[in-house]
C-alpha cells in the first residue's frame, strides 16, 4: 500500500504510558502504580461531574447537541466573549487539528519554539508544511522575530504555559510577539492548556481569552484535560473572532463531542471551587518537588504548570531513570526525544509524590 508521501516525516505520537501497560508488563498491582506522566488532575474529577456524566447516561442513544449551546453558553459567561467567537473540540487537539488543516499546505510554514507540544509538529507535518523551530525553548521575542521575517509562517505557536518544560511567557511579551506579526499572513495560536496554573502563580503570566479577541489573527486554546480533571473525556476550546471561528468550523465533524462529554464540561464550568482546590493543593506539593530537587542538586525549570521539569547532568541518564522508575511502577516522562536529558513530573497527590521521591532514591543511589 502506498501512503501519503508526508507521512514518512511523521512521528507518531507518544503518550504518557498508561497505568495497564505497567501492570501487564511488570506485573504491579493497579493500585500501586503511582502514573504521573500525562498531566491529569491528580485529585480526579468534581463529584458535581460525575453527578452529569451519570444524570446523562440514559441519553446515550440520542446524538448529542451538536450546536453545544449550554456549553457555549456556560464558556460565554466564564471568558467574556460571545457563543459566535467560541469552537469546541474533542480536547484542544483537535482544535489544533482544525487550525492545521484550515492554513497549511506544502507551501506554508509554522513556526514555534524550540522544545514544545509534539503535536504542533504533527499536524503541521500532515499537512506538508514546513516547521521552524526557535533555538530556545523558552519563547524569545528576538529569536520568534528573526525567524518570523525569514520565513514568514502561516501559524506562530506560543505555548505559554510551555509543555513539556514549564516556563512561561509573560502577558506582555505575548503581546508584543503577536502585534510584530503580519495579521494577514499569520494566525498566532496562544495555547493556554495550563493557564489556571500560571494565573494563580503570578499575574503577569495571566492570559484570558478575552485579552486576545481584539486581533483578528490570534486564536485562544484552552482545555479541560488538566486543571479541571476531565482528561478522559476529551473537551477542549477555541477562542478567536468570529470570522476565523467560522472558517474552523467547515473543518468540524458532526458531533464531535458526545452526551457525556458536554455534561460533564459544562458542570466543570460550574464549579470553580474544585479548580481553586486542586491549584491549592498543588502549589503545596510542588515546593516539595523544588525542595527535593535542591537537596538532590538537580536544577529545575522555575514551573507555572502542574508539572516540573528536572534536568539532569551527564552524571545522570533521563532515559535510564525513567525507566527504571517505569520498572518500580512509577511513570514520568522521559523528555528524551525533544533532546533534553530531562524529566518531566506530573505533581501528583501528597501520596504519590512521596512515593515518587523514594523510588527516586532508590532508582539514583
Ligand atoms: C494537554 C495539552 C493540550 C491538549 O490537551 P487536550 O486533552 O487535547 O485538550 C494542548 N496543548 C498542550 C500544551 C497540552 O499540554
Amino acid at each position: 500500500m502506498r501512503f501519503n508521501k508526508v507521512l514518512e516525516k511523521i512521528k507518531t505520537y507518544e503518550a504518557g504510558k498508561p497505568i495497564e501497560l505497567v501492570v501487564r508488563e511488570f506485573g504491579i498491582k493497579p493500585e500501586d502504580v503511582v502514573k504521573l506522566a500525562s498531566n491529569e488532575n491528580p485529585i480526579g474529577t468534581s463529584s458535581a461531574v460525575k453527578e452529569a456524566i451519570i444524570a446523562n447516561a440514559d441519553k446515550a442513544h440520542l446524538y448529542p447537541d451538536d450546536s453545544m449551546f449550554e456549553l457555549k453558553a456556560a464558556l460565554s459567561e466564564k471568558f467574556g466573549v460571545g457563543d459566535e467567537n467560541i469552537i469546541i473540540g474533542a480536547g484542544s487537539d483537535q482544535v489544533l487539528e482544525f487550525i492545521s488543516r484550515a492554513l497549511l499546505n506544502e507551501h506554508e510554514s509554522v513556526l514555534m519554539s524550540g522544545v514544545t507540544f509534539a503535536m504542533y509538529e504533527i499536524y503541521a507535518r500532515q499537512m506538508g508544511a514546513k516547521i521552524y523551530k526557535t533555538a530556545s525553548y523558552e519563547h524569545k521575542y528576538d529569536e520568534f522575530m528573526e525567524a518570523y521575517r525569514m520565513y514568514l509562517p502561516r501559524i506562530v505557536y506560543l505555548c505559554t504555559p510551555n509543555n513539556p518544560t514549564g516556563d512561561a511567557t509573560s502577558k506582555e511579551e505575548v503581546l508584543r510577539i503577536i502585534e510584530a506579526v503580519d495579521p494577514l499572513q499569520t494566525l498566532v495560536v496562544v495555547d493556554g492548556a495550563y493557564m489556571e496554573y500560571a494565573a494563580a502563580k503570578d499575574p503577569r503570566y495571566k492570559i484570558t481569552p478575552k485579552d486576545l479577541l481584539g486581533y483578528p489573527h490570534v486564536i485562544y486554546l484552552g482545555t479541560f484535560s488538566k486543571a479541571y480533571g476531565l482528561g478522559g473525556m476529551r473537551v477542549g476550546y477555541g477562542i478567536a473572532q468570529s470570522t476565523v471561528i467560522r472558517e474552523l468550523y467547515k473543518m468540524r465533524p458532526p458531533f464531535n463531542i458526545s452526551t457525556l462529554s458536554l455534561a460533564a464540561a459544562i458542570a466543570a464550568c460550574g464549579d470553580d471551587a474544585f479548580v481553586e482546590d486542586s491549584i491549592r493543593l498543588h502549589q503545596q506539593e510542588i515546593k516539595r518537588y523544588e525542595a527535593f530537587a535542591k537537596e538532590k542538586g538537580i536544577a529545575y525549570i522555575d514551573s507555572y504548570t502542574n508539572f516540573i521539569t528536572y534536568l539532569f547532568d551527564e552524571g545522570m541518564d533521563s532515559t535510564r531513570i525513567a525507566d527504571a522508575l517505569l520498572k518500580r511502577g512509577v511513570i514520568i516522562r522521559d523528555l528524551a526525544s525533544y533532546g533534553m536529558n530531562a524529566i518531566r513530573i506530573t505533581v501528583g497527590t501528597p501520596k504519590q509524590n512521596d512515593t515518587f521521591f523514594k523510588v527516586f532514591n532508590e532508582v539514583t543511589v
